[in-house]
């Protein structure tokens, strides 16, 4: 059995391996950890979850040992390996591992990425880093404003190359290997090779060793795949909270594939009493991070993402994952359920299906190349209560036009909460209009709290107190 030790890795860098927990390497990390330290350029197909940060991380910091120094001086401390990634979590996710590995080094590692303040990026720029990790739009900005320099960088990873691609990067992965000097180490890797990927590996990488740990576009062999039949699109949400139940699952990823549907997803699991929250494009960085946090501290039971939003996630022993939505691209089913049975542990990937969906499960199977097993899901449709008849709800166009008034300052927490069936709204068809004062942007999650719903704008005060049973005020 091969050990950290035996790759000729310096001394601060395998203590810091050894700080992490780990105690052997995994077989990606067996396989590229040599090759890199080569110098040799690398083509590597690995799931999410197999290792494969530390995989490209060692080596590399391991190349940048003899330029380690304790300066002060940022001309000391150039660029010289530069790892793009497609998403924020994900650029961040590295950072932090690189960051981890480096402790010890005298080494620096600098993250950029869209959505939040560049002033703080500008100056951890100015300040050097030899390891810089950023998405592609964001370092494009910091080129354009010269607040970076790459002339000197030496080594380029391209991160979830395949991911890259579909959200329409390679435009600005053309600007940046622009910039770049010519010679340099590249190391691109990808959960799937589609023939672009081998495309784009043939523009840029260099008689490349290619590393390739599980079987092509198979799926992990530890996570126990189903598939749930439901009668119609409307009883998804309610399988996905019955699955949760019926399974006792601690914690689930679920994905939806709209930022709507992710949103109104996880509000109908708080009201269904499952502690949910939603993770998309919408929300600002820090939402996202704070979400994000909630989950992996174990806080929220379930989280409900965008394919997007979720790249990057690495959340240790996620027990289960549940497609609420087939994926329309196959091999995002791949990335999905890579979320689970990482590292050697095992998984539960679910996914509910209507029959609308029957034609998305035959690509999965056929990217798979094997049937995967479907069952009918019997669920119980809470019955759909509609708001007392005095209520004329506001037609959807005066809804979009005036914005939902909160009622926050005029309601005592709790007031006919649990009888009021406006407020209680049972589960709401997929494709309805969403319900009051619900849309993309006020996807926040819901506490529960009377304070955050919401009642429909210009609602006369005497219809209000009707639906409070009588409250005055
Ligand atoms: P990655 O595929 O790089 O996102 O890594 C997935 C998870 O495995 C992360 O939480 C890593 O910290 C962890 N990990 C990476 N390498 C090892 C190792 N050799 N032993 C144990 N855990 C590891």
């Amino acid at each position: 059995m091969t050990a950290f030790s035996d790759y000729g890795l310096a001394e601060p860098i395998l203590r810091a391996v050894s700080e992490m927990g780990y105690r052997e390497p995994t077989p990606i990390q067996a396989e590229a950890i040599p090759v890199v330290m080569q110098g040799r350029d690398v083509m590597g197909a690995a799931q999410t979850g197999t290792g494969k940060t530390a995989g490209f991380a060692l080596p590399i910091l391991q190349r940048l040992m003899p330029m380690a120094n304790t300066s002060a001086s940022p001309a000391r401390h150039p660029v010289r390996a530069l790892v793009l990634a497609p998403t924020r979590e994900l650029a961040d996710q590295i950072y932090v591992n690189f960051r981890e590995y480096a402790k010890h080094t005298g080494l620096r590692a600098a993250v950029v990425y869209g959505g939040v303040d560049i002033a703080p990026q500008y100056l951890a720029l100015r300040k050097g880093c030899e390891v810089l990790i950023a998405t592609p739009g964001r370092l494009l900005d910091h080129l354009g404003q010269k607040t970076v320099n790459l002339s000197q960088a030496e080594i380029l990873v391209l991160d979830e190359a395949d991911r890259m691609l579909d959200m329409g990067f390679l435009p600005d992965i053309q600007r940046i290997l622009s910039v770049l000097p010519v010679k340099r180490q590249n190391l691109m890797f990808s959960a799937t090779f589609a023939n672009e990927i081998r495309k784009l590996a043939g523009t840029f990488l260099n008689d490349p060793v290619t590393i390739e740990v599980a079987a092509r576009n198979a799926t992990a062999d530890n996570v126990e795949q189903s598939v749930y039949k439901v009668a119609s699109v409307e009883a998804k949400r309610a399988a996905v909270a019955q699955l949760i139940r019926d399974r006792d699952l601690a914690q689930v990823l679920v994905f939806s594939n709209t930022k709507i549907g992710a949103g109104r997803l996880a509000r109908q699991l708080e009201l269904d009493g499952l502690n949910a929250a939603a993770i998309h494009g919408d929300k600002s960085q820090q939402e996202r991070l704070a979400t994000l946090e909630a989950f992996k501290k174990g806080e929220t039971r379930v989280l409900v993402a965008t394919d997007v939003a979720a790249r990057g996630l690495d959340i240790v022993e996620l027990p289960a994952v549940i497609n609420y939505d087939l994926p329309y691209a196959a091999e995002d089913y791949i990335h999905r359920i890579g979320r689970t049975g990482r590292a050697g542990a095992s998984g539960v990937a679910l996914s509910v299906m209507s029959p609308v969906d029957e034609r998305l499960l035959v690509e999965i199977e056929k990217l798979l190349r094997r049937k995967l097993p479907v069952e009918s899901l019997d669920v119980v449709l809470p019955a759909r209560r509609e708001p007392p008849g005095r209520v004329d709800r506001p037609p959807r166009v005066a809804r979009e036009r005036h914005a939902p008034r909160r009622v926050a300052s005029v309601l005592p927490t709790g007031a006919g909460q649990s009888s009021d069936p406006f407020f209680s709204r049972p589960y709401e068809p997929a494709g309805a209009a969403p319900a009051q004062g619900e849309d993309a942007q006020s996807d926040a999650k819901t506490t529960g709290a009377l304070e955050s719903r919401t009642v429909p704008p210009r609602q006369p005060k005497r219809q209000l107190a009707a639906l409070l049973g009588g409250k005055k005020f």
